[in-house]
């Protein structure tokens, strides 16, 4: 039998809120360092196998108390997500696309198991729980609700300036405590808030690329396509080796042929003049290794409207940018992610030498070219803006 009211989903309309009794300093912008200040408020809710997602709370931001034989500790259960708010020219606040972020949280959890709720103990008699993990985990849009109360509570923390944003981490951590390799039964979701400036504080800055050929990111099977916090910290020693090079950032490559996978935390796109002499936006298929960025999918989306060259998402190698540089067929290369919308690239280091990327031909001492700046001129206004006839008339 199923009893699919055992197990309770993410309800907001039992939000609890405990505002703090007293409120910190605001940071003057200027001094805004990515992810060093947090607002004043923090969401928790607490997930058991045995009865589901507990009431919401919001409480003032504040330790967390969990044992040291909690399983995050040891075993990597952790995922996260990273979203933004934004205060539009008319002060109300704005998130973008916050429901891709729900989805994208759902499957980064139910990969590491957490929390699917496939079977409950009760009373003595095994019960089957509906929840299973071909379901979401949680109700996103639940979560988003929570999540505008607390953007409420801590709106002041919203900067209203163009290029400042409130950067939003929900996270999802198991906090059961054995050593046990398995299912979790406990867990707490928490999401908090920090300030954050522009990316690039004067303009773009083109980033220079370690294409990395002795550590893999991801591979078929694995966890790419995840936000899971075990991807990222393997990501950092090679991070560290590029970066006394010379290089911001890696080049993920797979396999023997050096296929083009990410760059540093961002999808990557290559704007050229194909094999066909086609102008073509490519960026790599979300095959697994991949992960789902929400700009990697506004850019495909944005850039297919505008019905002005080919935009496909497929495998490309080292092999065809080297070739393609050669023939002089780059166009532009970049990253995309929400810390920084577009990040160009303006050299590849690839097998011993520095593969120069064109930024923009028409004005040598720009640091981005035209499709990069556009695109993140238009994801911009879609931020900040209301002025968009299309967004107006949307209401
Ligand atoms: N790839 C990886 C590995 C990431 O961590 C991120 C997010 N920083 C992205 C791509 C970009 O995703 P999004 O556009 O949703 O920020």
């Amino acid at each position: 039998r199923f009893y699919s009211t055992l197990l309770r989903d993410i309800d907001h309309t039992k939000l609890k809120v405990h505002p703090a009794t007293t409120l910190k300093q605001l940071t003057p912008y200027k001094d805004l360092v990515f992810g060093r200040t947090f607002t004043d408020h923090m969401l928790t809710i607490e997930w058991s196998r045995d009865s589901g997602w507990a009431d919401p709370v919001i409480k003032e931001y504040s330790k967390l108390s969990i044992e040291p034989s909690a399983s995050v500790f040891h075993y990597s259960f952790e995922c996260f997500e990273g979203l933004k708010a934004y205060k539009d020219k008319n002060g109300r606040t704005r998130l973008f696309r916050p429901d891709m972020n729900m989805k994208r949280f759902n499957n980064s959890a139910k990969r590491i198991a957490l929390p699917v709720g496939l079977e409950s103990f009760k009373g003595g008699t095994r019960l089957r729980v509906v929840i299973n993990i071909e379901e979401d985990t949680f109700n996103g849009n639940e979560l988003i609700e929570c999540l505008k109360s607390l953007l409420r509570l801590d709106s002041r923390w919203i900067p209203n300036e163009r290029g400042y944003s409130l950067y939003i981490r929900p996270t999802l951590i198991s906090t059961q405590n054995t050593l046990g390799v398995g299912p979790v039964s406990q867990a707490l979701l928490f999401i908090i808030c920090s300030p954050v400036g522009p990316y690039y504080k004067t303009g773009f800055d083109a980033v220079r690329l370690y294409a990395t050929t002795e550590n893999v990111r991801a591979w078929p099977g694995g966890t790419g396509d995840a936000k899971i916090g075990g991807n990222y910290s393997p990501c950092v020693q090679p991070q560290v080796l590029a970066a006394e090079k010379g290089y911001q950032q890696n080049l993920w490559l797979f396999g023997d042929n050096h296929e083009i996978t990410e760059v540093g935390t961002m999808n990557c796109f290559t704007f050229w003049k194909n094999e066909n002499g086609e102008t073509e936006l490519m960026t790599p298929p979300l095959d697994g290794s991949i992960l789902a960025g929400v700009v990697r999918d506004s850019v495909l989306s944005l850039t297919k409207s505008w019905g002005k060259f080919k935009v496909s998402e497929r495998k490309f190698c080292m092999s065809d940018i080297v070739k393609a540089s050669e023939q002089g067929r780059l166009l532009e290369m970049f990253g995309t992610g929400t810390a920084c919308i577009v990040s160009p690239i303006k050299e590849i280091y690839y097998k011993g030498r520095d593969i120069k990327i064109p930024l923009d031909p028409s004005d040598p001492s720009s640091n981005a070219g035209p499709l990069a700046k556009r695109i993140a001129d238009e994801l911009m206004k879609i931020q900040y803006d209301v002025s968009s006839s299309r967004r107006k008339s949307r209401k």
